[in-house]
Formats: structure tokens, C-alpha cells, sequence
């Protein structure tokens, strides 16, 4: 849903609204420009998802491999019922 997201207002252009972190403490936040950098790694756009914030590129592999790990699990564990269901 987030990766949806992110893609989405990158591909869009949709205006970011104002960092509060930033807003009320004066500092850098880091946050800021993560959704961007991950809408432009899923746009293929590697050199400019590190220009906006250098761990979009590594949220994007952790979601995918979360998902892949997901899948697998559920796979086994529909495999174990289907055993169990044998037996
Ligand atoms: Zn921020």
C-alpha cells in the first residue's frame, strides 16, 4: 500500500505537505524525501532515489523481500495442511 503510494505522488507530482518534524524543531528530518526516493526507485530511477533520500532504494528491497518471505510461508503452510488432511 505504502509502495502504491509512494509511486503514485512521485509519478503525479503531488505536493508534499510541510514536514511538522522540521517545522517545529528546525532540524533536518530524517524522513523527509523517503517517499519520494521510493517512488522513484519503483519508477526506475535509481541515481534520483538517492538524491531524495539514500534508503529508498533499500525500503523498496525490504518490502520485496518481506513479500517474498510472506508468500513462502503461507505456501508452506497451506503444504502442511494438505499433508495433515492426507494423514
Ligand atoms: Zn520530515
Amino acid at each position: 500500500m505504502y509502495l502504491g503510494y509512494a509511486y503514485a505522488s512521485y509519478r503525479l507530482h503531488w505536493d508534499i505537505p510541510v514536514c511538522v518534524f522540521r517545522l517545529v524543531t528546525g532540524l533536518p528530518c530524517p524522513l523527509c524525501g523517503l517517499t519520494r526516493s521510493v517512488g522513484a526507485t519503483l519508477g526506475g530511477q535509481i541515481t534520483v532515489a538517492m538524491r531524495f533520500h539514500i534508503l529508498g532504494p533499500a525500503v523498496v528491497l525490504a518490502n520485496c523481500c518481506g513479500a517474498v518471505v510472506l508468500l513462502l510461508k503461507r505456501q508452506a503452510h497451506e503444504t502442511n495442511l494438505n499433508q495433515q488432511n492426507l494423514n
